[in-house]
């Protein structure tokens, strides 16, 4: 059997690239400067896109690939992929969840760690000199004891969750619904009410059309001068401007975000914030997870084109 083609619209791994090479004809579409050439000579036999959860597969492209029958994505969130032509084409898809799940939750509690006891500060301070010369950090914030709330206790939500009740914290969620799991903790549907039960909010939701800029200016403003918010999810859920509005004025207290409207060039307003930690969308970046997210798009590609259900479908 012929390999089949492949339209990969963003790098791998090394190991990830060379094992895709074994099975499959990758075209690196990223590094084509004359798509529209490229398409014309090829689009008929590409059966895949390979794609990742920080890119987009506009519905233009997915139409312009008369053959295509399956989207793999590396990373839960494929929210970039327009899902009404997937639908509207029958294509398979897949993503990447759970093997990324522990490495998230265990960023997101660093960050709110990092971000509290002011450890990235503390140590540019040693660095500088600064302990030896002028003495001391100076106090920060006390994480333990304190109340969290969980905005949407997925995968991710639910391992943050269960991470923070070893903190002897109080745990708060909002889901679509009360979940049977969570029976120790306080289920508090309105967001503006979470936030206003929390010190720390955790924003661990998928991002759609219902879930955009759920974190208004009216949750932000609950957090309140002392409150941090959270964001490994995706910046799509919370309003942006009115989040650094609330960072520059004190409305809010901090915050700690893995993910930006527009990154990698995220808005330059953060850079002048010291309340603020600033992460590269790295929650997933670990050796042992990245490895197990590229075996997932490369073994769902391999079950798709041997006739196999998908290992992790999305659809
Ligand atoms: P998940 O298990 O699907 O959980 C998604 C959560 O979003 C659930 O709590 C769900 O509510 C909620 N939700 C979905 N649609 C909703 C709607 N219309 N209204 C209200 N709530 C809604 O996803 P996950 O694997 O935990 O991933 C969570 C997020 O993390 C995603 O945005 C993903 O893209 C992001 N992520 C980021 C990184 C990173 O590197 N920073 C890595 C991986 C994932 P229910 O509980 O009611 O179902």
């Amino acid at each position: 059997m012929n390999k089949p083609e492949i339209l990969q619209l963003g790098a791998y791994s090394e190991r990830d690239e060379a094992l895709l090479n074994e099975h499959f004809v990758m075209h690196r579409f990223f590094e084509v400067d004359d798509k529209e050439a490229f398409l014309k000579q090829h689009a008929a036999n590409i059966k895949a896109i390979g794609t990742r959860g920080d890119l987009r597969v506009e519905g233009e492209l997915i139409d312009a690939l008369p053959a295509l029958e399956m989207i793999a994505v590396y990373g839960v969130g494929y929210d970039g992929v327009d899902m009404d032509r997937v639908i509207a084409r029958d294509l398979r898809m897949s993503n990447t969840p759970d093997v990324l799940t522990g490495d998230v939750a265990d960023y997101a509690v660093a960050m709110m760690l990092a971000q509290s006891r002011a450890i990235v500060g503390a140590s540019d301070w040693v660095r500088s000199g600064n302990w030896g010369n002028t003495g001391g950090y100076g106090l920060t914030s006390r994480v333990h004891g304190k109340r969290v709330g969980v905005l949407g206790l997925g995968r991710i939500g639910f391992e943050i969750a269960k991470r923070l009740a070893a903190f002897d914290m109080e745990i708060n969620y909002s889901s679509r619904s009360a979940k049977p799991e969570a029976a120790d903790w306080n289920f508090i549907a309105d967001p503006v009410a979470l936030a206003e039960a929390s010190d720390f909010l955790f924003v661990a939701l998928a991002a759609n059309a219902e879930t955009r800029h759920i974190v208004s200016k009216e949750v932000i403003e609950a957090m309140g001068s002392t409150g941090m918010i959270i964001n490994i999810s995706r910046a799509a859920n919370i309003d942006e401007e009115a989040l650094l509005d609330a960072l520059e004025s004190g409305a809010l207290g901090s915050a700690a975000l893995d993910v930006f409207e527009g990154e990698p060039v995220i808005n330059e307003r953060f850079f002048a914030l010291d309340n603020v930690l600033l992460q590269p969308h790295q929650g997933s970046g670990t050796v042992e997870t990245r490895e197990a997210m590229g075996d997932l798009v490369r073994n769902n590609l391999l079950a798709h084109f041997e006739g196999r259900d998908l290992l992790t479908p999305v659809n």
